[in-house]
């Protein structure tokens, strides 16, 4: 185990046995407000609407989370409907959109009642 366990993050360490730890690295919290303003304003979709990731090398494209650019590992998300689109991320800002993602209701869907 090379990840000390006070740099353990719930978003970018490797599946864990220790999913319950809410310590977050300074890398996605940084990440992390941004990404919930745009699921909150409705910039940024849900995960709901896409599939899964397909990754591949980055090509330097503008990540939809962080706003910087991706020159690692690049996870795109096709879109499930139309209109068809792409959204593209680091590896931990997707899976924090997938984490915050989940847990922040939409805007546009009906309310319960
Ligand atoms: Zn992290
Ligand atoms: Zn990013």
């Amino acid at each position: 185990m090379s990840i000390a366990r006070d740099t353990w993050c719930r978003y970018c360490s490797p599946p864990p046995r220790d999913r319950l730890t809410t310590n977050v690295c300074p890398r996605c919290a940084e990440v992390e407000p941004l990404i919930i303003e745009k699921l909150g304003t409705g910039t940024l979709d849900s995960p709901d609407g896409f599939e899964e990731a397909f990754v591949f090398m980055g090509t330097g494209l503008v990540c939809s989370g962080c706003g910087e650019p991706i020159v690692q590992s690049q996870w795109t998300y096709p879109a499930l409907q139309r209109p068809l689109r792409m959204l593209r991320f680091h590896r931990w800002c997707a899976r924090i959109w997938e984490v915050v993602g989940m847990l922040t209701p939409q805007q546009d869907q009906p309310a319960a009642r």
